[in-house]
């Protein structure tokens, strides 16, 4: 397997990943059309797929320009058949689904849109707008509850995960995690490689799970300085992660 990160808009990622063994490709989540089919001619590759982990444009935006050159089954999950454009292959939690001679599991977790889903590939996880690196997505329809289960689920997944996220908030993330946790020296180790990335103009992004679960504030509903920073603020505030999750989401919201 091979995965080709294409930056897109502003600050969007997009993902080919190609069977190395027969040359099919899929694109996750093509927020346009041109420099996706630019890439696939580069890497001469057979565009066979789109998979779209949510409905947003700036994840779908691409799926008509694709569709007007390529034959493409188009993936994302069924509550979306609405809302993404060209699908023809409804997912839930749990199915397969195949390019060339890969498989993926397709995972289901529901709070940034109600109809979001990850793609697992072997260890590469490609979760759109639910995880990001030292984040998570805004919860635009589903409840903090829905967020929580979740980020719980991909919790789950083991350590060296890769983490291939939508987007390139890195950066800004971290420093509303130092707001929550300054004294988390695994936090400013990474604030430090992420800025000299940054600075060369490089991704980064895939980060891996033992980083998100070591630095990520959505992920640390247990850390007692996370606790206590919000105690200081909210002194009535439970420390069940539900409420904990929530209440951080609700402050990055702000930030
Ligand atoms: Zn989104
Ligand atoms: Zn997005």
């Amino acid at each position: 397997m091979r995965i080709v990160q294409i930056p897109l808009l502003r600050d969007n990622y997009a993902y080919l990943v190609v069977c190395e063994d027969t040359g099919e490709a899929a694109v996750v989540d093509p927020s346009e059309a041109e420099p996706v089919l630019r890439q696939v001619e580069k890497e001469k590759v057979t565009l066979k797929a789109i998979l779209n982990t949510h409905h947003h444009r700036d994840h779908t935006g691409g799926n008509p320009g694709l569709l007007a050159r390529h034959r493409l089954e188009v993936y994302g999950h069924r509550n979306d058949r609405e809302r993404i454009p060209g699908l023809t292959r409804p997912l839930d939690e749990g199915d397969e689904i195949m390019v060339g001679k890969l498989t993926a599991r397709v995972l289901f977790i529901p709070g940034h849109t109600k109809g979001h889903v990850a793609y697992l590939f072997g260890n590469s996880l490609f979760c759109g707008d639910t995880l990001f690196t030292a984040g998570c997505g805004r919860l635009f329809e589903g409840t903090a509850e829905q967020m929580h289960g979740s980020l719980n689920k991909l919790m789950q997944l083991p350590a060296d995960t890769l983490v291939y996220c939508g987007h390139e908030y890195t950066e800004k993330n971290l420093q509303f995690a130092m707001t929550l946790e300054p004294n988390n020296p695994k936090l400013a180790e990474k604030m430090k490689k992420v800025r000299s990335l940054r600075s060369q103009g490089l991704s980064t992004v895939p980060s891996t799970m033992a980083e998100e679960l070591e630095t990520n504030p959505f992920l640390r509903w247990h850390s007692g300085e996370i606790q206590e920073n919000l105690k200081r603020e909210f002194p009535n505030l439970p420390t069940d992660p539900v409420s904990v999750f929530a209440r951080v989401r609700q402050l990055k919201d702000q930030f």
